[in-house]
This record gives C-alpha cells, sequence and structure tokens, in this order.
C-alpha cells in the first residue's frame, strides 16, 4: 500500500511537505515528490501535523472507580486516595478491570493519544490489574502502544511482601519497575524500596518509573537518591521520577545543586498538572501552593520533561478525560510557560518528551524509516493550536486512519459570527 500524504504542516517548518508512506513506514519527507502511479492521495490541507500525543503517566486500573461505594475522598489528599482505592479493591476481576480500561483508552485515543503507560496496583497477591492490562497492551497493540509499570500502590516495604510481589510482576512481564517511597512508613524504608527499584531493574533490563516525593515535604528528597543510584548504574535515561512535587518546595539552594545532577543523569520527569494542583497544598492555608515540580527550571535546562494526565475520575481525581491539550493548557499556566517561543514549542511536552521518557525514540517521530504515525491538529500553526486548545482531525497509525473527525462547523445567520 501506497499512500501519499499532501500539504501537510510540520512543526516548525514554514513550507508546507508531502509525506510518502509505504507499508505503513514513512518513506520519504519532502516538499515535492512526484505521485507514484499506484498511490492513494491524501490533501491534509496544511493542517498542523505532529507525532501522537503520549500520555506517560496514567492509572488504568482506577479508571471510572470514583463513584464506586466506599471510594470517595473527602479531604481530596492523596492519601485518602489510597486509603479509598485499598478499601475499595478487594472486589476486582481481570475482565471489570479490562472494561473500564478500554473506556479509558478510548477516551484517550479518540483525542489522539497513540502511546500510553499505564501503572498497574501490583499490591494483590491476585494481580488482577496487572493481568487485565498485560492483556490489553497485546490485544490492542496495532492500535495503541501501551508500557505497564508495576506499581506498589500501598508500599514495597509497607505492603506485606510488597517487594516480591513487584519481583513477580516483572517476571510476568511488566515493562517498567515502580515505586512510591513517599508512602512507606520511615525514610529508611522509602530508600530501601529506591535501592530495590533500581537493583530490580538492572537485574531484569527493566525501565524505572518512581512515584517520586508526590508531598508537599520539602524535606522528601527520594528523588536524589533515585537520580543517583541510576546514574551510577548507567541508566538514567531509562529512569523516569513521576510528580518530584517537593522538588517545587525546597529551597533554592538544594534545587541549584540537585540540578547538577539531575542533568548529569539524564533522568525523565513526568508532571501530572491538573493532577498535583488539584491534590497538594491540601495541608497549606494561604498562601497554598501549587504542587507542581520545578517543570519550567527543568525544560530550560535542557532535562526532559512531559505532561501526563494520571487519573481519570477515581479516589484521586475526580474528572479527566484523556484530553492531554486540556492538560497542557493547564501545565503551561501552572508552570508559567508562556513566553513565545514556550508556546511555539509547547507541544513536545506531550508529544516528542513523552515518548523521550517511555523510552520510544527508535519507533516515533515524523522521520523517514519510522511507522507513519501522526495526529493532525486543527490548527494552522503551533500558536494557534495552544491557543484555541486544537481539538484533533485524524489520527493516523501505521499509514491508516484509526479515526477522522469533520473541522467545527457553526451554524449561524450572523454575518460576523460566520
Ligand atoms: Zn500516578
Amino acid at each position: 500500500m501506497i499512500k501519499l500524504f499532501k500539504n501537510v504542516r510540520l512543526k516548525g517548518q514554514k513550507e508546507l511537505k508531502m509525506i510518502l508512506v509505504e507499508d505503513g513506514t514513512i518513506k520519504k519527507i519532502a516538499e515535492q515528490i512526484a505521485v507514484p502511479d499506484e498511490a492513494e492521495v491524501i490533501d491534509l490541507q496544511g493542517y498542523l501535523t505532529v507525532p501522537p500525543y503520549v500520555d506517560p503517566h496514567i492509572h488504568l486500573d482506577y479508571v471510572f472507580t470514583a463513584r464506586k461505594e466506599g471510594a470517595l475522598n473527602g479531604t481530596g489528599t492523596l492519601f485518602e486516595g489510597i486509603q479509598r482505592w485499598s478499601e475499595t479493591k478487594s472486589d476486582l476481576t481481570v475482565e471489570e478491570v479490562k472494561q473500564r480500561a478500554i473506556a479509558g483508552i478510548k477516551k484517550e485515543m479518540t483525542a489522539g493519544v497513540q502511546y500510553i503507560r499505564t501503572h498497574a496496583d501490583v499490591t494483590d497477591p491476585n494481580f488482577t490489574s496487572l493481568k487485565a492490562l498485560l492483556e490489553l497492551r497485546e490485544e490492542l497493540k496495532d492500535i495503541v502502544t501501551i508500557q505497564v509499570v508495576a506499581f506498589p500502590q500501598e508500599g514495597m516495604y509497607a505492603y506485606k511482601g510488597g517487594d516480591e510481589l513487584v519481583e513477580e510482576a516483572l517476571k510476568m512481564g511488566a515493562d517498567c519497575v515502580g515505586a512510591i517511597p513517599h508512602y512507606e512508613f520511615a525514610r529508611e524504608f522509602g530508600e530501601k524500596s529506591i535501592h530495590k527499584t533500581v537493583d530490580l531493574a538492572v537485574k531484569y533490563d527493566k525501565l524505572i518509573d518512581v512515584h517520586c516525593d508526590e508531598t508537599d515535604d520539602d524535606q522528601s528528597r527520594f528523588l536524589e537518591l533515585l537520580s543517583a543510584l541510576s546514574y551510577m548504574e548507567g541508566i538514567g535515561s531509562k529512569t523516569t521520577a513521576s510528580h518530584t512535587c517537593s522538588f517545587g518546595s525546597a529551597n533554592n539552594s538544594y534545587a541549584f545543586r540537585l540540578m547538577k545532577l539531575l542533568k548529569k543523569a539524564e533522568i525523565n520527569f513526568i508532571s501530572c498538572p491538573t493532577e498535583n494542583i488539584y491534590l497538594q497544598g491540601r495541608q497549606d492555608t494561604y498562601p497554598k501552593r501549587r504542587g507542581l515540580t520545578r517543570v519550567k527550571e527543568l525544560n530550560d535546562a535542557k532535562i526532559n520533561v512531559c505532561f501526563a494526565q494520571d487519573s481519570m475520575s477515581d479516589p484521586w481525581y475526580p474528572l479527566g478525560n484523556g484530553n492531554m491539550m486540556m492538560i497542557l493548557d493547564h501545565g503551561i499556566h501552572i508552570c508559567q510557560m508562556m513566553s513565545f517561543e514556550e508556546i511555539d514549542n509547547a507541544l513536545d511536552l506531550i508529544t516528542v518528551n513523552g515518548a523521550k521518557t517511555m523510552h520510544i525514540q527508535d519507533e516515533y517521530g515524523l522521520e523517514e524509516g519510522k511507522p507513519a504515525n501522526f495526529i493532525v491538529l486543527e490548527a494552522k500553526s503551533e500558536f494557534d493550536a495552544i491557543c484555541e486548545r486544537a481539538g484533533i482531525l485524524a489520527s493516523v497509525r501505521n499509514g491508516e486512519y484509526l479515526l477522522k473527525k469533520e473541522p467545527q462547523v457553526i451554524q449561524t445567520d450572523i454575518e460576523i459570527l460566520k
């Protein structure tokens, strides 16, 4: 199958391009390409075309459980969320988790996501969530790329046999090692969990994604240990620190020193702007902290940082719809990233930076030799895409449409509104 996409507007490029796709792979990108005899020609009409959205941090096993009996989180804190989940998770079945996860994936995909990293709670001797999400990873691989994190929601050492469950989950096929050091009963247990995480990643050759310092406590400093150990093992680029909220509360002298290590270690950061602005600052009166990590400073230092959804209607967060453009909009506001240069590059935070975090650079991006995976936005410039919070007009995978949408049409008789 040969397809020629024409009038393609690529990010950062003035001239419209043509993209030649053969058997699902990008063969050529150029201003002019002679139309091969048997090619199907598709006109993208100058709309902005970018690699698919990446959601590198979501809990697909939790989605749409917020209204379950006993799941209501009255305080809106992270810790009550964990407690509510723990108290209501015993009746899960693989089939039920799969059905909810599919509903979540559908929401993400219809908004342009094709790459998802999901956590699976493995503090469960039956591995119900893990089994469900590993099955979906395989069943849906042609339409969406899924990575699964072995995530000990209730702790590696605060839950009986937690560390062994994480190891077993890796043997069962999880892609990443997870941890939650700030939730362990003591700082030493948290540190032990970080050591264990890095050891397991080396032993099984897995990626790392730690829920790290998701607290306003400026003394929560597991990020330091995670990056130091990853650096020493030479696996920094395969390591991700999610949340790192406390880094937003740390003093500047400490942050300045740590920033050097983070840069050297080349670890990745995920910030969840809608979640953490909602969950954090709950023990503050006023002034209330924003609860986010130093996204702008990390980005300025060329340390890889991206945004993620985290939750869809679960005990931690009542809303969430998988629309990465909305997450991005919140993120650039909360993190004060709105110079015109930052706006023009904002899409990186939900595309290429997320792909780098997932360590999938080899297969991701609009480049010759890579799979023809991309989305088309209803905007004709980077600025308009962000300013208008543009939706998608199409999601294409291996050169085939996953879905198409019509541009918005306004019905009106009023001249100036036409
Ligand atoms: Zn999370």
